[in-house]
């Protein structure tokens, strides 16, 4: 297959809908980002790769830091997880409180913001104040490159601007499922959201979730295959908020969002794909980069349908 003529292809068919969408703009220091920008990368089982547009181009990877933390929470506590944080689609925004309180502070799953902060919470009974300090290294880890850090500016402009996050750790803490410091957990989860990474450096971290947990670059295996197979079906029901039935009608892939724009995809067995393009549609998901998704499963076949 020739992906580097299909990503020129895709790159010009997503031109004509650069300024539909809304860059996140709750977020002050995202809201400055250029909305004109767009990259697309591939990275391949043999280590080759392809790419388009701006791809050295860094970005906040804001949600899909989520899979990061929910991979190490996987690794140190298996099935004992789903206690905290559910397996079901929210069907809500990714921000919302009114579920969580009907349903008694558990989160429907990892992916929402709630979910991320329960995990967020657990790695710190294990890792304590190195909490960040080890979800920071396994992202270079499984990147294979020690550059990747986190934006400070947007960790703090998230901090100041973090009301409803703080009413969600506090109102989960009220049903018993935080157990750390709010304060702690909440700085580190606004920390690995503001980590940024371009396109080339996020399709390369996470192929091993499209090699049944083992990156077959260099073999390093993170999870059990069983573990892999489910995030790539959390990915699927629940990567994209209330969204994610939209993103498998129109995808067919697993994929997890971030309202920096970020977007990284799985297809089991072949690759591992990510595009970047920052201006949001109304539900918080990239909208060039669900385009561009689109048009490169209906022009290669590639889905998991
Ligand atoms: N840091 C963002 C927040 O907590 C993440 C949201 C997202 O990417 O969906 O609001």
């Amino acid at each position: 297959m020739n992906f580097d003529q299909i990503l020129k292809e895709i790159q010009k068919e997503i031109a004509p809908l650069f300024k539909e969408g809304q860059v996140a703009n709750y977020i002050p220091a995202l809201a400055n980002v250029n909305p004109n920008q767009f990259a697309m990368s591939l990275q391949l089982f043999d280590g080759t790769s392809h790419h388009i547009g701006d791809v050295d181009t860094e970005f906040s990877i804001q949600s899909i830091s989520k899979v990061y933390t929910f991979t190490l929470a996987l690794h140190l506590y298996g099935k004992e997880l789903y206690k905290n944080v559910g397996h079901e689609p929210s069907g809500n925004s990714f921000n919302s409180l009114i579920q969580l309180e009907y349903e008694h502070g558990i989160p429907r799953n990892p992916f929402i913001n709630a979910g991320a902060i329960v995990t967020t919470d657990l790695l710190m009974n294990t890792y304590k104040d190195e909490t960040f300090a080890k979800i920071l290294s396994f992202i270079q880890e499984v990147c294979d490159d020690e550059k990747i850090t986190y934006d400070k500016e947007v960790a703090f402009s998230e901090k100041e601007h973090g009301y409803r996050n703080l009413a969600l750790i506090n109102m989960m803490k009220s049903f018993d499922n935080i157990t750390n410091d709010t304060h702690n957990v909440i700085a580190d989860y606004f920390k690995h959201c503001s980590i940024s990474m371009n396109t080339k450096q996020l399709c390369r971290s996470m192929l091993f979730l499209a090699n049944h947990g083992i990156d077959p670059i260099n073999n390093k295996q993170y999870l059990t295959s069983s573990q892999a197979k489910r995030i790539n079906s959390l990915m699927l029901t629940c990567g994209h908020y209330d969204a994610s039935g939209d993103f498998a009608f129109q995808v067919g892939l697993p994929g997890k969002s971030g309202v920096g724009g970020g977007i990284v995809a799985i297809v089991p067995g072949v690759m591992a794909l990510s595009v970047w393009s920052p201006q949001l549609n109304k539900k918080g998901n990239s909208l060039i980069g669900t385009k561009a998704l689109e048009l490169f499963t209906t022009k290669t076949g590639l889905s998991i349908f």
